[in-house]
């Protein structure tokens, strides 16, 4: 996990300090840091801030040793997490019944397995979460959310194959709040190669269900892909937070601060296996401390 951007970082270190943080020879290293940052899935807009204040601490002798250009580089990075308003879904569940989350994403990025552990998740909290089927476009959409209720025990609501999604939502919430689920989880489709108005039958899905978050899910190892992706559903419909899947077989490591950068809004979970388990807020320090050496 994040292992090459943690080799990026210490180079840096590494050779600024065999240099003694000489000045000039700095400045030519940091530009090199840059295009590793970048190579590394840290979008370029982003590596270039940083490199940036790095040349202004180096100039103003705030970084002048190891220590001080490690203090730096994770203060630097933390500020870019620290800058967006932080979200907890289970605080805001516990204060409105039912609570209406839509899941938005592309096909393959681990959507629907990450909705069956959000509602794994939800459920040893002590909710009742009913999952919706809404993606009626794609054959086997439906069947594979089915498959995950069975396996977690957990309800899904399923439309028609072909029916209209944002009826199927309207629908399933009307069920959920007669049925007393506290939690409404809706999957959506996510194709993105076809010539299809996705983006309309996503708007359509929102102005019915008025959902209390939309969640983006993205996969970690489509790098700048899931970043491009972050962009595109943000301006589409609008993002409120993000969870990044696959972050256990995820090497460069710079997708969770390119998101956060490119939409401002907060990562609030990452995917760290298939299992029904493999669903861990994000949390700030411990992935400062996995990518810094
Ligand atoms: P969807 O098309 O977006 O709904 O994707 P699926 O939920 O079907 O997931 C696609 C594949 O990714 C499946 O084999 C999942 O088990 C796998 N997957 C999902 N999340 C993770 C994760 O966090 N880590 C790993 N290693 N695999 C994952």
């Amino acid at each position: 996990m994040f292992r090459r951007i943690k080799k990026a970082f210490s180079k840096f270190i590494d050779k600024a300090s065999s240099l003694l943080f000489s000045r000039e020879q700095l400045l030519d290293l940091i530009d090199e840091f840059k295009f590793e940052l970048v190579s590394n899935d840290v979008a370029y807009d982003v590596a270039e801030e940083i490199a940036a204040k790095l040349v202004e601490a180096v100039e103003n002798k705030i970084v002048k040793d190891k220590e001080t250009l490690m203090d730096f580089l994770k203060k630097t990075i933390k500020s870019y997490f620290d800058s967006v308003e932080p979200i907890n879904i289970f605080y805001e569940a516990s204060k409105t019944k039912p609570y209406i989350i839509v899941f938005l994403g592309v096909n393959g990025v681990g959507k629907t397995t990450t909705i069956a552990k959000t509602a794994v998740l939800f459920k040893e909290k002590g909710f009742k979460p009913l999952m919706v089927a809404a993606d009626t476009f794609r054959a086997g959409a439906q069947e594979q959310l089915r498959v995950h209720g069975e396996r977690t025990g957990i309800p899904v609501f399923m439309g028609k194959y072909g029916a209209d999604p944002a009826s199927i939502a309207f629908d399933a919430i009307r069920h959920a709040e007669t049925r007393g689920y506290d939690v409404v989880l809706i999957d959506t489709a996510g194709r993105m190669h076809t010539d299809s108005n996705l983006v309309d039958e996503l708007r359509k899905i929102i102005r019915v269900a008025k959902p209390h978050r939309k969640i983006l899910v993205v996969d970690a190892l489509t790098g700048n892909d899931a970043i491009e992706q972050a962009v595109f559903f943000d301006k589409a419909v609008g993002v409120d937070a993000v969870i990044v899947t696959k972050v256990d077989a995820y090497e460069q490591g710079g997708v969770p601060l390119s998101i956060v950068y490119s939409i401002r809004k907060p990562i609030i979970m990452i995917g760290v296996g298939q299992g029904y388990k493999d669903l861990k807020p994000f949390n700030i320090d411990e992935f400062l401390d996995k990518i810094l050496p």
